[in-house]
């Protein structure tokens, strides 16, 4: 056997303080069906493809169902029992009408909740700390606050009325997939809409249970369908001459391929893509509250958030201490069942997605970036990844400037508020980004003059649906969540 270094020693000791008996969360409430159909005009109905694939647990490499893979004809299907609905029920209907509907749905998942949260964590590898603590109740709260506005529709712009667009596609990512389901579904129903909705191929699932609740809300049929498939099935959804809007969440280079497809088309759209985060800690932060700020927005949920903070900028004088505290948390970190309460990061989504992580880190140190990776013991069987962090990268390092998606952390130093503010604004991306400072105008200079949609102060990953969200440059067009989610499914008349 080989001897244990003492550096191993001390990393093992360190561990030991933080075991913890396994708290597994039960699946003995959930119902899980071995296959599903399309929802289409309320019912689950077989596909005209006649194929079906597999959606697999990534933390097992097992297969839990197998699902619908949704053809043409299938989403010409979807989108004509979207008009019919529109145009003989859900548009006629009276605006608080729509509203009772929205709430029922909202309650329903309320009371589904821990159901959802653990079909979330097996279909997408996110720890269940996460789906039940924040999706699903996110989600719930998405309904409630949409179904608010269907009845106050004509005071939003307060002076001039607005109108439904009509059927709106949309096609959402697996990183969140049933929150990313409700900040689509909420508002296009609480406009007045109907939907066709895509789920991502491989978390399908949350968005078919939230069919059955769509069922059990009784929701008039063809209001809301719900379609499986991958990219081709979404690129028929995009090209659908039936369609009006079009909402996608997803990659910037799927988001620039929509973009061209409907160009000319006159479908309205609303696209929210990739990110590059940029957290920016200043020497008069409260160090310990930042770290733990990092550790958040960029190792738990896997760095499967689009929002995740991956680029970290540290002022020079603080850099080694908040190096060294970064290392030290990381090593406290549970990587591994995502049913386990205690686990801080769940599986990788997918093997694909594991590979492209894999490549990055590659490229990383070969581009001469100086790795480190928490000790951690990983399960033998599923896509896993450690917390990493990269020092001695540059602006032009391809992990620092380019989407990974995977918990990796790249992390440059600088001297001044300006440089702090040029750097984390090179990249073509520009969703979000953190400052982290004991000074109100720092916080001011820096939020005012960084070039991202959403910026946090002091905190991270803070969402709610009253706030918007969305992207500057690369990173999209439009807001989704609050009254700027309500308008891009109107029209001003
Ligand atoms: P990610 O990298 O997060 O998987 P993608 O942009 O590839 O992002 O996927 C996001 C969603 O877009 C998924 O539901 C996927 O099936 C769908 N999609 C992929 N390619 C296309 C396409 N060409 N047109 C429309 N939708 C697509």
């Amino acid at each position: 056997m080989k001897k244990k270094s003492k550096k191993e020693d001390v990393k093992l000791k360190f561990n030991s303080s933080w075991e913890y008996a396994p708290a597994p969360e039960s699946k003995d409430h959930v119902k899980i069906n071995s296959s599903y159909d399309l929802f289409i005009n309320g019912k689950f109905t077989a596909p005209d493809s006649g194929k079906y694939f597999d959606t697999i647990n990534p933390a097992t490499e097992t297969k839990i169902a197998k699902v619908a893979d949704a053809n043409e004809k299938d989403v010409d299907k979807a989108v004509k029992a979207a008009r019919n609905a529109y145009d003989n029920v859900w548009s006629k209907m009276p605006a608080k009408e729509r509203g009772k509907y929205i709430y029922r749905i909202a309650r329903v998942m309320q009371e589904r909740a821990r159901e959802l949260a653990v079909i979330e964590s097996m279909d997408g590898g996110k720890a269940i700390r996460e789906s039940r603590d924040i999706d699903i109740p996110l989600a719930a709260a998405h309904f409630f606050y949409y179904a608010g506005w269907a009845d106050k529709i004509d005071y939003a712009v307060p002076g001039s009325k607005s109108r439904s667009l009509g059927v709106a596609g949309q096609i959402i990512p697996w990183n969140f997939p049933l929150l990313m389901a409700a900040w689509k579904i909420a508002p296009a129903l609480a406009a007045g809409n109907t939907v066709v909705l895509k789920p991502a191929e491989t978390t399908p699932l949350t968005a078919l249970k939230l069919a059955e609740i769509i069922q059990e809300a009784d929701l008039p049929p063809g209001v809301v369908n719900i379609i499986t498939g991958a990219g081709a099935t979404g690129a028929a959804l995009v090209n659908h001459p039936g369609i009006d809007k079009i909402a996608f969440t997803g990659s910037t280079d799927v988001g620039k391929i929509i973009q061209k497809s409907i160009a000319g088309t006159g479908k309205k759209y609303t696209l929210e893509l990739g990110g590059k985060a940029a957290n920016i800690i200043f020497e008069d932060a409260a160090i310990d509250q930042a770290v733990e700020g990092i550790v958040n927005g960029i190792f738990f949920n896997q760095g499967h958030v689009c929002c995740a903070g991956s680029r970290l900028f540290v002022q020079e004088s603080v850099m080694d201490t908040v190096v060294r505290k970064l290392k030290d948390r990381m090593e406290t970190l549970i990587v591994g069942d995502p049913l386990d309460k205690n686990t801080d990061i769940g599986a990788i989504n997918s093997k694909e997605q594991l590979g492209k992580i894999k490549q990055y880190l590659k490229i990383g140190v070969n581009e001469g970036g100086e790795m480190y990776q928490s000790s951690c013991a990983l399960p033998s069987k599923g896509f896993w990844c450690r917390p990493t962090l990269f020092t001695n990268v540059s602006q032009s390092s391809r992990i620092v400037t380019e989407e990974i998606f995977g918990p990796v952390l790249g992390i440059q130093s600088f001297r001044t508020v300006e440089e702090a503010i040029e750097k984390a604004n090179n990249i073509p991306y520009g969703l979000s980004g953190g400052v982290w400072t004991d000074k109100g105008s720092k916080i001011f200079k820096v939020t005012s003059q960084l070039r991202a949609g959403v910026i946090w102060a002091n905190t991270y990953n803070k969402f709610d649906p009253t706030s918007p969200f969305g992207g500057y440059k690369e990173s999209g067009v439009g807001r989704e969540g609050g009254l700027h989610g309500l308008m891009p499914y109107l029209e001003l008349v």
